[in-house]
C-alpha cells in the first residue's frame, strides 16, 4: 500500500462529515492523540474532523480549520490491522498543524520557537508546496525533498520508534531518506529529547 501523503489541498477541503457524531473510528483517532499527549508541544490543542477521500494514499491535510483526516485511509488501517500506520500518519499530519502554528506565529510576532531560518524555509515551501504526486499518478521525488516532509516524516518516525522499537521499522518511509544522513540527524535528536524528557 503506498502512503505518501498528499495533501492534495483541495480535495482535502472538502465539507467536513458531520463534525463530531463519534463512531468507533473517531474514537480510536481521539484516543490516539490523547496517548500521544506527551509527544505534542504544550500548548498544542489538536481539532480535526473526518474528509471522504477513495485515494488512500492521501492521509490528511492541516487545513484552515484544523487537521482532515481521510476516513478511508484510517479505516483501511484499522481493517488491515495496521493501527501503528494510523497513528504513525496522524503524529505526521499533527506536525504539519504545529509548523503551521509556528509559521502563523512567526508572522504575527516575528518570533519563533523554532530556528527562524527553518520557519522561513517553511514559508517559502508552503507558498509553492509540492503535492507527493505528479499530475500521471507517479511519486514526485521534490515532494520529499521539502524540508517541512523530512521534518514531519523524521517527527512522526521517532515517535514510533521511540514507543515501539523494531516494530516500526516497517513503517512506511521514502527512499530517499533511507540513505539521508540529514533524516537520521533529525531523528536521533529527536530520540534524545524523548529520552531527556522521560527522566524528568
Ligand atoms: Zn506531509
Amino acid at each position: 500500500m503506498q502512503n505518501e501523503l498528499a495533501q492534495k489541498k483541495g480535495s482535502m477541503e472538502n465539507q467536513p462529515e458531520k463534525l463530531n457524531v463519534p463512531d468507533d473510528y473517531s474514537r480510536t483517532i481521539t484516543s490516539l492523540i490523547k496517548k500521544n499527549h506527551e509527544f505534542l508541544s504544550s500548548h498544542q490543542e489538536i481539532r480535526w474532523y473526518f474528509v471522504w477521500n477513495d485515494d488512500i494514499s492521501i492521509y490528511g491535510a492541516s487545513t484552515s480549520i484544523g487537521l482532515a483526516i481521510n476516513k478511508k485511509a484510517a479505516i483501511t488501517s484499522i481493517q488491515e490491522g495496521n493501527k501503528l500506520e494510523l497513528e504513525y500518519f496522524l503524529m505526521h499530519e499533527i506536525r504539519h498543524c504545529f509548523q503551521k502554528e509556528v509559521i502563523d506565529d512567526y508572522k504575527k510576532t516575528g518570533k519563533s520557537v523554532v530556528d527562524s531560518a527553518i520557519v522561513e524555509q517553511w514559508i517559502k515551501e508552503k507558498s509553492h508546496y509540492q503535492s507527493a504526486k505528479n499530475p500521471d499518478g507517479s511519486v514526485n521525488e521534490a515532494y520529499f525533498a521539502q524540508d517541512c516532509e523530512m521534518d514531519a516524516y523524521a517527527y512522526s518516525f521517532a515517535i514510533m520508534k521511540y514507543k515501539y522499537g523494531d516494530k516500526a521499522n516497517g513503517l512506511y518511509l521514502p527512499e530517499s531518506y533511507k540513505t539521508s544522513q540529514e533524516f537520521r540527524i533529525i531523528i536521533d535528536g529527536w530520540a534524545k529529547t524523548f529520552r531527556q524528557s522521560r527522566k524528568r
